[in-house]
């Protein structure tokens, strides 16, 4: 378990999901957290006190991101809550999680599905980075949630799948450019991973879900939580720019 102790992080989309096991797991090996949500503040509120009850720190930030201003309301929450929580407007750790997916077929994706999938999913990670280096010191950590959907070919989400490929842009080049402070930046692509959905209900949609993967089960929240802590954490400090397959395997095809 790294020691994260006096660091602080902030993970985009924490109230749900595979940000929810980061933001645990982040919080356990010591940073003080700060739980992002969009609209669900009592969902967001359960991972602050999940956190608080294990005996860590975390607060919660809103934020909707696609919406004018959205950045700038982030940044709002997450500076007043660093200087109450953490003494100072520090950030350690960046984790760019929130995201949404499309869900049609070709034919059916319109011109405002497309700009929301963009304006979520790349435009504002794009500008959190940007923003939170201006309180991130040297040896900072940025990892960007991307998904094996960059690899593999579903129609349903050619849109999705294309603002995921311009999320990973944002990891290799900025690398080069974060290089001399010793900031690390990349990007991590689950698999199929049990969020919580309805569909993780029905046993014949995982059981199918499952055989995509080497290992025949659908991904946790915590198998890519734990790939996340590796990057943030000193252990990570010789990775950037990269691209972590974190799919259980499904990329082999
Ligand atoms: P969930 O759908 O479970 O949760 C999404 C999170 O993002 C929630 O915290 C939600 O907040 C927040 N969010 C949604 N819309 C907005 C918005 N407009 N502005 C700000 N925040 C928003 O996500 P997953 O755990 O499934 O996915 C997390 C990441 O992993 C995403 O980037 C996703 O693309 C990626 N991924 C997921 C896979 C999977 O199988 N689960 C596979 C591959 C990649 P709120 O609760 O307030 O709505």
């Amino acid at each position: 378990m790294a020691d994260l102790k006096d660091k602080t992080a902030l993970v985009t989309g924490a109230s749900r999901g595979i940000g929810k096991a980061v933001a645990e797991r982040l919080a356990r090996d010591g940073a003080t957290v700060a739980v992002h949500y969009s609209t669900n503040k009592d969902a967001a509120q359960e991972t602050v006190s999940a956190i608080q009850k294990a005996g860590g720190q975390a607060f919660s930030v809103q934020a909707e991101f696609g919406t004018p201003g959205d950045v700038d309301d982030l940044f709002a929450g997450l500076t007043d809550g660093l200087e109450r929580y953490a003494g100072q407007a520090r950030l350690d750790i960046l984790v760019n999680n929130a995201g949404i997916m499309g869900g049609v077929p070709p034919e059916k994706i319109t011109p405002e599905l497309f700009d929301r999938l963009v304006a979520v999913n790349a435009k504002a990670p794009l500008f959190i980075v940007q923003r939170a280096l201006e309180i991130m010191p040297d040896g900072g950590r940025i990892i960007n949630i991307s998904s094996g959907l960059t690899r593999v070919a579903n129609p349903d989400e050619i849109a999705y799948a294309m603002t995921k490929g311009a999320v990973e842009m944002i990891s290799l080049h900025y690398a080069r450019h974060l290089g001399p402070r010793k900031i690390t930046i990349n990007s991590v692509a689950p698999g199929l991973t049990d969020n919580g959905s309805p569909v993780f209900d029905v046993p014949e949609a995982v059981e199918q879900m499952a055989q995509l993967s080497a290992f025949g089960r659908v991904g946790r929240p915590e198998d890519v939580a734990d790939v996340v802590a590796f990057l943030a954490s000193p252990d990570g400090r010789w990775v950037t720019g990269a691209f972590l397959d974190a799919t259980g395997g499904t990329l082999l095809g």
